[in-house]
């Protein structure tokens, strides 16, 4: 159960400390409470825990300082979808906007390599009008001895060149939490010309001392990929441990699954969880077709592989796409060959554009069907 108290009843408040006591003397209900920071006012929460089938909403409802009563489901208290659900589905970051309803293109390197291909990529991307970007600069990789990424070295010049041509927010994956205040002098150091969306890369879905320290940090949003080789449950309840420590702004993030049953693609696509997740939970839905596809194959009629992909997540309503791109693909130092080409950018945001404006009348008939 949730209760969502008076705009002007805040943990401060008298009001709010007579509610909690009462709260507290109930028999077999814990509390916990969350306080949501929205641009117009703080909202504030409180979850009880526990044996809350005993208790009427009425009661509760009626007591001083309740502005409303939710009942929740067991599973996703917070990023869940409730019954008579009015929480958002949308966060706002560094003057974007996140949410179920939107779409943003995230193309970059998967692994910065050098100064003149980040800056020839960012180039490309404000020449197509993009506002966002992935570099990696922290690298989990599955062979020990493969390059693991430039780290810390390469952030002053990744922000500054962000900066230059108007990015305003990069996807990084951190795989430690030591990165995070690397992050943050990086961006101190230079000025914070851009913002940074902190990725938790598949290999650590689970990991969760890093989610719980990416949880309690509020200065950036979080996009944490599905686990390769878990249920979507369990990938669900990850994104909800981390909310739980109190940053709800959370992507989701799908990127294929890892099973020969996919092959010839690196990993089985699994973008038709996409209204899954959105149905499921209030989190933007981000899909990965670089990372799911993993190659350069191309159909019979003309499209890469990874250009269908995109358009299936795209056309059943993603909200983010993640995708790997290159200058020089050949002299990339991770995952080049699934890299698309700089010449193929505008091609790809066209093609993005297509599957999005399908999506929306596709939305738009469903609804004047339901009206009729
Ligand atoms: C990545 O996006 O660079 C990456 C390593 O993805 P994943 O964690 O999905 O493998
Ligand atoms: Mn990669």
């Amino acid at each position: 159960m949730i209760i969502i108290t008076k705009p002007d009843v805040s943990p401060g408040s008298e009001i709010f400390s007579e509610l909690m006591e009462y709260l507290r003397a109930l028999q077999g209900i814990r509390t916990r409470v969350h306080e949501e920071h929205g641009a117009q006012q703080t909202v504030t929460e409180i979850y009880l825990i526990g044996d809350t089938m005993s208790l009427e909403i009425e009661d509760i409802q009626s007591l001083p300082g309740v502005e409303r009563v939710v009942r929740v489901a067991e599973e996703y208290r917070i990023l869940g979808r409730h019954a008579d659900e009015r929480r958002p589905t949308h966060f706002q970051y560094n003057g974007l906007r996140f949410g179920q309803d939107t779409l943003h293109i995230f193309a970059g390197l998967c692994a910065v390599d050098t100064r003149e291909h980040v800056e020839a990529m960012m180039k490309a991307l404000q020449e197509n009008g993009l506002a966002c970007t992935r570099m990696g600069a922290y690298k989990p990789r599955t062979n020990p001895y493969s390059f693991q990424g430039h780290g810390k070295a390469c952030l002053p010049y990744v922000f500054e060149l962000a900066g230059k041509y108007g990015i305003r927010v990069i996807a990084m994956e951190i795989t430690h939490e030591s990165h995070l205040a690397e992050i943050q002098t990086a961006l101190e150091q230079t000025g914070r010309p851009t913002g940074v969306m902190l990725q938790i890369g598949t290999r650590n879905t689970q990991n969760f001392e890093l989610l719980k320290k990416v949880g309690r940090q509020h200065d950036f949003p979080v996009l944490l990929k599905r686990g390769f080789g878990i249920t979507l449950e369990e990938s669900l309840n990850a994104a909800e441990y981390l909310a739980s420590e109190g940053n709800r702004n959370v992507v989701f993030g799908l990127r294929g699954m890892k099973t020969n049953l996919g092959d010839p693609h690196r990993n089985f696509v699994d973008f038709s969880h996409v209204p899954v997740v959105k149905r499921l939970t209030r989190m933007p839905v981000c899909i990965d077709p670089s990372h799911s596809v993993g190659s350069r194959d191309r159909a019979p009629d003309g499209l890469l592989d990874t250009f269908h992909i995109t358009a299936q997540g795209v056309i059943a309503g993603a909200n983010m796409i993640l995708v790997d791109f290159h200058p020089h693909p050949a002299k990339a130092l991770v995952d080049g060959p699934q890299a698309l080409h700089m010449s193929e950018l505008r091609h790809f945001v066209e093609d993005v554009r297509i599957a999005r404006e399908a999506y929306e009348r596709r939305v738009a008939l469903a609804g004047a069907q339901a009206g009729g």
